[in-house]
């Protein structure tokens, strides 16, 4: 651990599990072109529930745009996405198009937490204010329990007394653990981290990947885009090496990692390690 890093108390989980069971993800020949540029290249992957996946790749080769496609913020042009074999959003074959309705989508995504490189905070809202806004306002969660549950999960992600800080008054560290909370008060059943820790000074970066450690223990499903190789081998259960738009090779950390079969992801891997 870097010095000066804070060392965060997690409190054990105080239900079995924040999230809700499941959360196996299919994606199915997602393909996403920007003009010229094809970002997501026929990409099929299965997520199994309760595991961990981590992306790896360059910078460009589509990762941030398949978990915003898994987030259906992102409208691929080809494919189909489904969790717990409920499609997300719309299955697009050839010319034919499924489309859910709106509201459909809106009830799906809630199945699906993001928390971004950039914490993504309400600037104006505190800690708490920030976690209970959603459960109460798209979940219509009494105001009550959602405060109450809040303080569980500021505690889980060992922020109890800073219920009422603003994110301003927070380090990096200690705003990427609120996004955290706040992502998991809707009870996703799958959470989706796009380089959580990209941003924060290096001696911040243990405090979040604890807690994502421990989300990963308590068998909630979690996609990670991610740079930090050592945490990838020591927490996923698959590496997903992309380039260009396409899946390279995935398999078990041991495997892509140790003794990939790619030159591609052997290249990037003397890069990077
Ligand atoms: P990564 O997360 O792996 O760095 P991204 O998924 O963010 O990659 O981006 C993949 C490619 O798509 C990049 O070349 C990026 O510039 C391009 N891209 C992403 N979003 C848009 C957009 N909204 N409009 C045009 N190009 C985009
Ligand atoms: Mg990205």
């Amino acid at each position: 651990r870097a010095p000066g890093g804070e060392q965060v108390a997690l409190a054990p989980s105080p239900s079995a599990a924040a999230t809700r069971p499941g959360g196996e993800i299919r994606i199915g020949g997602v393909s996403k072109s920007f003009g010229p540029l094809t970002v997501l290249d026929n990409v099929s992957l299965t997520l199994r529930s309760g595991s961990v996946t981590a992306i790896i790749g360059q910078s460009g080769s589509g990762k941030s745009t398949l978990l915003r496609a898994i987030n259906h913020l992102e409208r691929a042009d080809q494919g189909f996405i489904t969790i717990d074999g409920a499609l997300i959003g719309y299955r697009q074959d050839g010319d034919t198009l499924y489309e859910l309705k709106e509201r459909e989508i809106l009830k799906r995504r809630v199945d699906i937490g993001m928390v971004f490189q950039n914490f993504n905070l309400f600037p104006h809202l505190t800690a708490i204010e920030n976690i209970v806004e959603a459960p109460v306002s798209v979940r219509g969660i009494p105001r009550v329990h959602a405060l109450a549950e809040a303080r569980n999960l500021l505690a889980r992600v060992g922020l109890a007394d800073k219920a009422g800080a603003y994110p301003r008054q927070l380090s990096g560290g200690q705003q990427q653990r609120v996004a955290i909370a706040r992502a998991l008060a809707l009870k996703p059943k799958v959470l989706l981290f796009d380089e959580p820790t990209s941003a924060l000074d290096p001696e911040l970066v243990n405090e979040v990947l604890d807690v994502i450690k421990e989300l990963a223990r308590s068998g909630t499903t979690l996609v990670i885009v991610t740079h930090e190789i050592g945490f990838a081998r020591e927490v996923a259960d698959e590496v997903v090496f992309m380039e260009a738009g396409r899946i390279v090779e995935s398999g078990p950390p041991a495997r892509v990692l140790d003794t990939p079969d790619h030159p591609r992801t052997r290249e990037f891997l003397a890069k990077v390690l």
